[in-house]
This record gives structure tokens, sequence and C-alpha cells, in this order.
């Protein structure tokens, strides 16, 4: 699976003009499952142009509630109408700046799951994690946490995204032997709830992928796809992340 995660970027205007250009771009049967989450507002755009195409849609957030007096707030039902099929939870931005836990992600996931939605939770270590040996307790502890009260059958419907935070933005990549490392010890912690399950999970690497580096990250038996950030925005660099599956 390859994931695009627009972030704020792409008002109506630029989702259409990106979407028709992905389209033009993509092989007819692509090799890979292709998802893109644009803003909320651009969603029911983005739902329109790919209903005849390979492309799924995903939302980058959605509210814990399932409706009534939450100011601000966008529920799962809504996303479903517009097209939606995924929706990403506990992105490392949302962590930081508008403090979600892994309580809150729990429960937005058991609530997008109980409405249809594949939720694409996402975990990382900071670089001070890293660097103080602390990756595995810190993901460990996100993992347990967010996948709280989780069946195997909700697995089946579920997607990781390893997303380190150090890597995010800023151009480094983990190796593909640090990141494949990470993803066994996922796999691992999750064959706690279900072993068949957490074999067939897709757990995705998300930091700085790019065309350059995508092959040799994707080769690694444990991942099952990326989340792509920037990259994402460009047509011909999306496509091309797809083609090295
Ligand atoms: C992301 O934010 O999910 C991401 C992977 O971003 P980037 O590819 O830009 O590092």
């Amino acid at each position: 699976m390859i994931a695009g995660n627009w972030k704020m970027n792409c008002d109506t205007v630029a989702t259409e003009k990106l979407l028709k250009s992905l389209i033009a771009a993509l092989p007819a049967e692509p090799k890979a499952d292709v998802v893109v989450c644009p803003p909320f507002t651009s969603l029911e755009t983005a739902g329109r142009l790919l209903k005849d195409s390979p492309i799924s849609l995903g939302a980058q957030n959605m509210s814990e509630k399932e409706g009534g007096a939450y100011t601000g707030e966008v529920s799962s039902s809504m996303l479903l109408t517009v097209g939606t099929s995924f929706c990403i939870l506990g992105h490392s931005e949302r962590r930081q700046y508008y403090g979600e836990t892994d309580e809150l992600v729990n429960v937005k996931a058991q609530r997008a799951l109980q409405a249809g939605l594949k939720p694409i939770i996402c975990v990382g270590e900071t670089l001070e994690d890293r660097e103080s040996g602390q990756t595995e307790k810190v993901l460990g502890k996100q993992l347990d946490g967010a996948l709280k009260g989780f069946s195997a059958d909700d697995l089946k419907k579920s997607v990781i995204a390893y997303e380190p935070v150090w890597a995010i933005g800023t151009g480094k990549t983990a190796t593909p032997e640090m990141a494949q490392a990470v993803h066994r010890f996922i796999r691992e912690r999750i064959s706690g709830i279900d072993k068949d399950a957490a074999e067939n999970l897709p757990i995705l690497y998300g930091g700085s992928m790019k065309p350059g580096n995508a092959k040799e990250l994707l080769a690694q038996p444990d991942i099952d796809g990326g989340m792509i950030g920037g990259a994402a925005l460009k047509a011909d660099d999306f496509v091309a992340i797809i083609n090295a599956v």
C-alpha cells in the first residue's frame, strides 16, 4: 500500500489538478493499493474524481465522537458520505501540536472501525527517544495504547504506519535495515493480539520516502508499503514510488 498524506495542502482547485495528473500518470493496474488523504475540505471533490479510479480516499483525522455539539469536529459517518474509506490516526503532528494521546487514538480507531473506516494508525519515536535507546519502549507503549481492546478482526481492517518523527519532512530517512528492524518489532508486538492477523497486517514506513529511496525500503520483508508526505504532492514522484513497489 502506498498512502499519500497531503497534510494542510491543496484547496479544491489544487486537489483537482493533482488528482487529474495522478490518474493520468498511474498505470491501469497499479502494483500497490493506492490511497490519497487530502484535507477535509477537499474530500468531496476528491471522492467525485476518484469514483472510477483504482485510488482510494482517506482522511487525515476524525472526531472520536459520533456527532453533536463538538464545534469544529468531523465525524466518521461524515467521512463515509464523501467516499472516504481510510483515516490516518495519531500522526505525530497531531500528537505534537494537538496533544493527541494513545488513549484518544484508541477511541478514534475503535470509532473508525465501528463506522466501517479503516484506521491507518501512526506510531514513531523522536530523535531523543532513539538516541537514548528508548525506541522499542516508546513504540511498544504507543502500540499497546492505540490497539487496546483490538480483536483479530479489528486488526484485519487496520493499517499501521511506522513514522520516526526525526525522519518526517526532514529529508533524513531511516536506513532500510533500521526500518526493517522496527517493523519486525512492531509485527512481533502485535502478534500478542493475534499471530495470523499480525503477519498479514500492512505496516507502512513513513518519513522522507522518495523515488530515490523507496525501492530499497519497500524491498524489506516487513515493510508493506509507504506513507508519503512531501513527495505525495508531486504526481510524478508519487507514481514513481508506487511503481517502485
Ligand atoms: C508524513 O508526514 O506522514 C510523512 C511521511 O512526511 P514526509 O514524507 O514529508 O517525511
